[in-house]
């Protein structure tokens, strides 16, 4: 029971947190197709890295694989926010599959600088995580040219045929500060080393990031809502380490809380990942509301207006709105 002579308790919000432009085009893209097209809608990889958002699209009718050749020939089939590389259009043109692309515009800027600078002649050194299929996408647009950096260790390894010739780049949703430390030290290197025309790392990822250093140093606890499999929602907990936070977890709902990371706590932190629902934000705050932390103050860095038109492939096919 609370004692009356104790601080208060409260929570935190962060702002921006949630949804990206990037990510809303991506998920209203696979509902549209449903109703327009009717079930199954075939998808490529998680149209978002979210659990919940990937579990109620399955519902209603959306079949996710991993690769095109498990989906039937000339079926439709859309690709995910995260980007795919030239071979896989191929590959769904040669098996006559109907494509609604709903790869993030950000992560296209990206591919179109990685094809600019291969055509120029640049050695690219794309900073990411290996494996992420953001990167796997990007590279697949010039793997001749593209040399992947993951982290700051690797940059020892780094090799270039011109060191006058060098530009890196990034995944749109790495740790804006853990890339610069990166960006350093192949500078060091490689000072003539060039950078992206603009910034890589993606706005949703540095506002995410921005309230969450702001709102880390005030919090005994940050619960960050996301999927283990979300770069950007992982990011936000190494943020709220580093900027202070005394603990921070990452969590796909709230009933993944435990209990005992409350003890001692008088304020909470909250905030989620560019592909996160708002319901489960909202989740988290009924759970905090009923121990006693029913106090919510928002605590706004940005504000947010960028938003994206739907793929032009169903656009095309849309109902006029009556
Ligand atoms: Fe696009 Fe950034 Fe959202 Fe990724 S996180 S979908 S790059 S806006």
């Amino acid at each position: 029971p609370l004692n009356p002579s104790d601080p208060p308790r409260r929570v935190l919000l962060a702002r921006p947190r949630g949804y990206c432009a990037g990510v809303d085009r991506a998920v209203v893209t696979v509902e549209k197709a449903l109703e327009t097209y009717g079930a199954p809608v075939y998808v490529r990889k998680q149209i978002v890295h979210n659990k919940h958002v990937v579990a109620t699209l399955e519902q209603r009718g959306a079949i996710f694989v991993e690769e095109t050749d498990e989906v039937p020939e000339g079926s439709l089939v859309v690709f995910s926010a995260h980007g795919v590389s030239p071979a896989v259009h191929e590959e769904a043109a040669s098996r006559s599959l109907q494509v609604i692309d709903a790869t993030c515009p950000l992560v296209t800027k990206v591919h179109k600088e990685a094809r600019k600078f291969a055509a120029e002649g640049y050695d690219i050194l794309l900073i990411g995580h290996r494996g992420h299929e953001e990167v796997e996408g990007t590279q697949g647009e010039a793997p001749e040219a593209i040399q992947l950096v993951n982290d700051p260790s690797e940059v020892d390894d780094v090799q270039v045929s011109d060191p006058e010739k060098v530009i890196w780049l990034s995944q749109t949703t790495l740790s804006v500060d853990e890339t610069l430390e990166t960006v350093g030290m192949l500078r060091k290197r490689f000072p003539l080393m060039a950078s992206p025309p603009s910034d890589d790392i993606c706005y949703a990822t540095q506002n995410r990031q921005e309230v969450v250093k702001q709102i880390a140093p005030d919090c005994d606890l940050v619960i960050v809502v996301g999927s283990r499999n979300s770069s950007n929602s992982v990011r936000l907990v190494e943020v709220a380490l580093d900027a202070g936070a005394r603990t921070s977890y990452l969590v796909d709902y709230a009933h993944e809380i435990d209990e005992q990371w409350l003890d001692d706590a008088r304020t909470v932190g909250v905030t989620s990942g560019a592909s996160v629902p708002e319901e489960l934000v909202d989740g988290v705050l009924g759970w905090l509301a009923e121990r006693g932390f029913g106090d919510v103050e928002e605590f706004t860095a940005a504000t947010e207006t960028l938003t994206f038109s739907l793929p032009k492939e169903l656009r095309r096919d849309l109902r006029p709105a009556k």
